[in-house]
């Protein structure tokens, strides 16, 4: 405790100093040191006058200046220090921070403890031990730049400092790091003060931001602004240029927002031209990364975290003479599509390398978007979020016009290969996925669904592990971990899908796409109709080599699954493609319909796949988004030359609806509920009729249907 005093009382003492010599400082009036990165002098002023007049901005700058007293205290608490100090070492990867056995985060705790939490152990080996030296860059170089912003929107000389004092930290050690990657090698993706160019081209556009609204303070004499120029922002550059073609799209982006930020920063043109109109630089991605608003990589987390340098470099570049929202319209393109696909509760479906993405979170970017193109859609967004973010106090327009836009219409994207089903009346979504595979963050995944009813996730993609989980490669690209068709229990390929028929209409929308060449001997195809009732699944699987396969559909859906059929245990699925982690496997035979119900949190998703043919149901439970917590599958196998899967998907709360379905001789469906017929045909061509009988009677409820077998030689 006493040695704790004091060195409260050595801190108190230094902060104090620190206020009087800030006090004494005389900024130098030279005009070529006034911020120009993002904003202006008379930027400023002009967000300063927002500040008086606009609560929302007030509130904004409130929650920047609370983040900046916390500086220092906050970082020294976090890390268990008594001073300021940069870590000695290069950060390593922050997907090794991950508990071996149950797959949950580790907790750092200071001085020098990586916890697992649910089992208590505390990991002390590399690279977890230099894990959390990510953190520790993490929060200075974002100290940094909030610190500057607060100086810049208040004068008070202390925040310019204490943001100063960051950045010569830094210019003393940069060259000291040694390059490393995440296995500790010197290759061209590790880089200095993280173990990757994408960590440190994150590190280095706040580092740059943040010299720019100190530099022509009174914290920082020519002297320094040289040592910060040429010991750490002109080489960190360098170094994470090296990465350029290396591993993702993504990373690339950041690599391009990193160096365009010290090439306007510091006026070098060569950096600028290269991230801007080099071989891999803003406007090519633009140009080839982006369709139809949806980035190439087609994992959510990805797209945003992309929209970041892209957006931040666009609006650089803007205030350097150079319009490239104008130029490149892709990138706003990229702030529509998200609203094309969002779910009722807000969030974008973990699709590939992603987890589910909180759309509204995203807002701070939406800001810098509607302020360069006002365009009225993207209030969808902003008008579900709290204008308090720095990005909302730096850019923001001063009022928001009233909102128009409704957010859930269905839409099909034929080119990024997603289509998205809303019920007319009610949060019945469905989510198909169909286009490109995604490069190196691209699951197996071709054909694959999400539903959402009744105010939650039922259908369910696991998104993704942390990448240092082995979970991640066995498991979460996988097919079978996708609510897809499989061929011989095998991972689909790498496959680009197709649109055949989509109808939009005011009572339902229905869509037909193929898998593409996801096997190189069978053609898949994928129906969905869905209305406000019941959606309806019908699935095709042709042999194209003349022999019989086995074809699986593959469901897996929230909450607890119960079945009527008799299913015993069964060990014989293969030990590989992510079979192995189908937990308490069951397996039953049957003729007749398989008639199953999820019972999720209060709500029911009720799956009849129609009979009629012989077919192998297994049942039991894998890994979810959280892989300690295991999501309930059904996989249900039928063999031959041609199978066809027709899913009737009833979602309720309380007792079920009595909806049926059957197959006629023709391949038409018909869809029986309590007070309508639906006649329905979905395949390259889509019918719908809905009629209203008044006094039929219909037949119970699995008892109704029947089925052709005329649609293909079904062996078994
Ligand atoms: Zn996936």
């Amino acid at each position: 405790m006493k040695i704790n005093r004091i060195f409260q009382i050595a801190l108190l003492m230094e902060l104090s100093l620190g206020t009087l010599a800030g006090a004494q400082a005389t900024p130098v009036p030279d005009p070529s040191l006034e911020p120009h990165l993002f904003l202006t002098l008379q930027d400023f002023e002009t967000r300063k006058a927002m500040v008086q007049h606009e609560p929302w901005a007030k509130a904004a700058l409130t929650a920047v200046l609370k983040e900046a007293d916390g500086y220092p205290q906050d970082y020294l608490n976090k890390f268990g220090l008594t001073r300021v100090t940069a870590p000695d070492k290069a950060a390593q990867w922050a997907h090794w921070y991950v508990c071996p056995e149950t797959g949950t985060h580790l907790e750092f705790h200071p001085p020098n403890h990586n916890i697992c939490p649910d089992t208590g152990k505390d990991y002390q080996d590399w690279p977890i031990s230099d894990v959390h030296y990510h953190y520790m860059h993490d929060m200075l170089s974002h100290d940094a730049l909030i610190l500057g912003i607060a100086y810049r929107m208040t004068g008070k000389e202390i925040y310019a400092q204490h943001a100063a004092e960051i950045l010569k930290l830094y210019a003393d050690k940069y060259k000291d790091y040694p390059i490393v990657d995440n296995y500790g090698k010197q290759s061209n993706w590790g880089a200095r003060v993280y173990s990757q160019t994408l960590n440190e081209s994150i590190w280095l556009i706040d580092m740059t931001f943040a010299y720019d609204l100190v530099r022509g303070s009174g914290e920082l004499n020519a002297t320094d602004r040289a040592h910060i120029e040429t010991d750490m922002l002109l080489p960190s550059a360098a170094t994470v240029v090296r990465g350029h073609k290396e591993p993702t799209n993504n990373i690339q982006s950041w690599i391009n927002g990193a160096q365009a930020a010290v090439g306007f920063e510091l006026g070098e043109k060569t950096l600028i031209d290269e991230a801007i109109d080099g071989p891999l630089g803003f406007r090519y991605q633009m140009k080839n990364y982006v369709h139809e608003g949806f980035w190439i990589e087609g994992a959510w987390g990805y797209q945003f975290y992309a929209m970041r340098p892209l957006t931040e470099t666009a609006e650089r570049a803007k205030r350097h003479g150079m319009d490239l929202w104008k130029q490149e319209p892709a990138l706003a393109s990229m702030f529509h599509s998200p609203l094309g696909i969002v779910l009722p509760d807000g969030k974008l479906p973990a699709f590939n390398d992603s987890e589910e993405v909180r759309l509204y979170a995203n807002a701070p970017l939406y800001e810098l978007a509607y302020e360069n193109t006002h365009d009225p859609a993207l209030l969808a967004v902003l008008d579900n979020a709290p204008r308090t973010s720095k990005e909302s106090l730096l850019f923001g327009v001063a009022t928001l016009p009233e909102s128009k836009t409704s957010l859930l219409a269905s839409a099909v994207f034929p080119e990024s290969g997603y289509a998205m089903l809303r019920a007319k009346n009610n949060d019945l979504s469905i989510i198909l996925k169909f286009g490109p595979h995604g490069g190196g963050h691209g699951h197996y995944d071709k054909l694959g669904e999400i539903i959402y009813a009744e105010g939650q996730t039922q259908a369910v993609d696991p998104g993704t592990q942390l990448y240092g989980m082995a979970l991640h490669k066995e498991w979460d690209q996988m097919s079978v971990a996708h609510n897809t068709i499989t061929a011989d229990e095998l991972r689909q390929d790498q496959a680009t899908g197709k649109l055949i028929a989509w109808k939009n209409e005011s009572d339902y929308v229905a869509v037909t796409t193929s898998a593409g060449p996801a096997y190189k001997f069978a053609d898949l195809t994928r129906s969905i109709l869905v209305t406000n009732e019941y959606a309806l699944q019908v699935d095709r699987a042709h042999s194209t080599d003349g022999r019989p396969h086995v074809f699986d559909f593959n469901y897996h859906n929230y909450g607890k699954q119960t079945m009527q059929l008799q299913t015993m245990p069964y060990s014989g699925l293969p030990n590989a493609n992510g079979y192995m982690h189908l937990e308490q496997v069951r397996r039953g035979e049957t003729i007749g319909n398989i008639t199953t119900r999820f019972d999720n949190e209060g709500t029911v998703l009720s799956l009849d796949v129609l009979g009629g043919v012989p077919t192998e149901v297994f049942q039991g439970v894998a890994p979810g988004p959280h892989p300690a917590v295991k999501v309930p599958f059904v996989i249900v196998r039928r063999k031959g030359t041609d199978a066809e899967f027709v899913s009737l998907f009833v979602p309720h709360r309380g007792d079920a609806p009595t909806i049926t379905a059957m197959v006629g001789e023709n391949g038409t469906i018909t869809v029986h509920g309590p007070q309508w017929v639906d006649t329905v045909t979905l395949g390259d061509v889509i019918r719908y009729h809905r009629s209203m009988p008044v006094m039929e009677k219909w037949h119970g409820r699995g008892l109704a249907h029947t089925h052709s077998a005329s649609a293909g030689s079904l062996l078994f």
